[in-house]
C-alpha cells in the first residue's frame, strides 16, 4: 500500500492558523494524509529572526504539497529596510520551490452570483482558470534609470514559455476530468507589437500539437481584457506571461466580488510539490475572533487535490459541498448581507450569519451527505 500524501502545513499569521486548522479537518474527512506543521512569516520572525528558515524550505521541497494560510500583520510592519518582513517568507518559498506558474480559478458559486459586479446573466456559468507565468518577463528583466529616462526589459526564452504552456494544457485536461466539457486554452499575448509575444505565440502553438484533445485560441491582451468582462463564461483556461497575467488575474478575480472565496495554486516542475493558498491576506482585524471565512482555503485544498495530488474527484466534491452550504444561506460576516448583494433567486433560503467553526461543520456535513 502506498504511503499517504505528505503535506507541509504553514498556518502563518493572523487568521492563518484558524483557516488552516479548518482545512486540515476537511482533508482528514477525505482520507489519510500525513501533516507537518511549520512556521512561516511573522511567527517565524518571532521564533527564529527570519521569515523562512532553510529547514522549513527543505521540508516544503520534500513534501507532496504545501498548504499555506497567510502571513503578515501590524506587529511586523516596519519601515526599517534591514528588519525582516513576513512576506519575505512567501517570496523565499516561491523562489526556493521553483514555482513558475500561478493558477487562479474564477468560479462564482451560484448562490453568490449577486456579489459579482457583472449582471447575473453575464456571470452565470463562468468557470475559468487564469495561468500566469510567475518568474520571467518584464518584472525580472534589466531595468534602470538614466536622468529623466527609464527602462524595463521584457525577456522570455522558448523554454520558459514551453513549460508554462504545458502547465496550462495539463490544467485544462485535469479540469475536464471533473467537468466533462471539452478543454480549451486561450493564450494571451500582444503579438501584433511585441517580439516576446511573437515567440510566445509560436511556442504555445507548437506545444498545443502535443495536446490535440485541447482546443487553443489566441487573444491579444487588450481584447482579452474586454472579453473577460463581456463573455466570461466562454473561457476555460487563460494562459499569459507575467505582466499580462498579473493584471488579468486580478480583473478575473473581481468577477466573483468575494475576496474570502478566492483560492490559488503555485506550481513548479512536473512532479515537484505545489503551494496552495487563499488569495486573501492574514486579516488581522478579525484574527482570533472565530469569524474568518475558511472557504477560500477549502477551495485551495480542492486545487491541491486536483493539481497537486491527482485527486480531481475529491476536488470536485469539495467545490460541490461549498456550493451546497452557500445555497443553504450560510454566510460568514464577510459574505453576509450588506457586504454582498442579496441572493438573486427569490426561492433561496434566508441568509444565516455564522463563524468559522459552523461554516466548517456545514461543509464537512455536506461532504459526508
Ligand atoms: P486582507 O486580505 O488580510 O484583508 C482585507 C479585508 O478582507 C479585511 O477587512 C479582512 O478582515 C477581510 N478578509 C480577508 N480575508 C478574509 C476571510 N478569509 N474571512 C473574512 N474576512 C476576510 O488584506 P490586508 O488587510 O491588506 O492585509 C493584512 C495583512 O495580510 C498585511 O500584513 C498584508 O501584508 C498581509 N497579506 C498577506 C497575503 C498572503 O499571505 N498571501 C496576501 C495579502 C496580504
Amino acid at each position: 500500500m502506498s504511503s499517504p500524501p505528505r503535506i507541509v502545513v504553514l498556518p502563518g499569521d493572523g487568521i492563518g492558523p484558524e483557516i488552516v486548522a479548518a482545512a486540515v479537518q476537511l482533508l482528514e474527512s477525505l482520507g489519510e494524509f500525513e501533516f507537518e506543521e511549520l512556521l512561516i512569516g511573522g511567527c517565524s520572525i518571532d521564533a527564529h529572526g527570519i521569515a523562512l528558515t532553510d529547514e522549513v524550505l527543505e521540508a516544503c521541497k520534500a513534501a507532496d504539497a504545501v498548504l499555506l494560510g497567510a502571513v503578515g500583520g501590524p506587529k511586523w510592519d516596519t519601515t526599517d529596510p534591514k528588519a525582516p518582513r513576513p512576506e519575505q517568507g512567501l517570496l523565499g518559498l516561491r523562489k526556493g520551490m521553483g514555482l513558475y506558474a500561478n493558477l487562479r480559478p474564477v468560479r462564482p458559486s451560484p448562490a453568490l452570483v449577486g456579489a459579482s459586479p457583472l449582471r447575473e446573466e453575464r456571470i452565470a456559468g463562468t468557470d475559468l482558470l487564469v495561468v500566469r507565468e510567475l518568474t520571467g518577463g518584464i518584472y525580472f528583466g534589466d531595468s534602470g534609470r538614466e536622468g529623466d529616462k527609464a527602462h524595463d526589459t521584457c525577456e522570455y526564452t522558448a523554454g520558459e514559455i514551453e513549460r508554462i504552456a504545458r502547465t496550462a494544457f495539463e490544467a485544462a485536461r485535469r479540469r475536464a476530468e471533473s467537468s466533462g466539457r471539452r478543454p480549451k486554452v486561450t493564450s494571451v499575448d500582444k503579438a501584433n507589437v511585441m517580439e516576446t509575444s511573437r515567440l510566445w505565440r509560436e511556442v504555445v502553438t507548437r506545444v498545443a500539437l502535443e495536446y490535440d484533445d485541447v482546443a487553443l485560441d489566441h487573444l491579444l491582451v487588450d481584447n482579452a481584457a474586454m472579453q473577460l468582462v463581456s463573455r466570461p463564461a466562454d473561457f476555460d483556461v487563460v494562459v499569459a506571461e507575467n505582466l499580462f497575467g498579473d493584471i488579468l488575474s486580478d480583473e478575473a478575480a473581481m468577477l466573483t466580488g468575494s475576496l474570502g472565496m478566492l483560492p490559488s495554486a503555485s506550481l513548479g516542475a512536473e512532479g515537484a510539490p505545489g503551494l496552495f493558498e487563499p488569495v486573501h491576506g492574514s486579516a488581522p482585524d478579525i484574527a482570533g475572533k472565530g469569524l474568518a471565512n475558511p472557504l477560500a482555503t477549502f477551495l485551495s485544498v480542492a486545487m491541491m487535490l486536483r493539481h497537486g495530488l491527482d485527486r480531481p474527484d475529491d476536488a470536485a466534491r469539495i467545490e460541490a459541498a461549498v456550493d451546497v452550504v452557500l445555497e443553504s444561506g450560510m454566510r460568514t460576516p464577510d459574505l453576509a448581507a450588506g457586504t454582498v448583494a442579496q441572493p438573486p433567486m427569490p426561492d433561496l433560503p434566508a441568509e444565516v450569519e455564522v463563524g468559522t467553526a459552523e461554516m466548517t461543520s456545514a461543509v464537512l456535513d455536506a461532504l459526508a451527505a
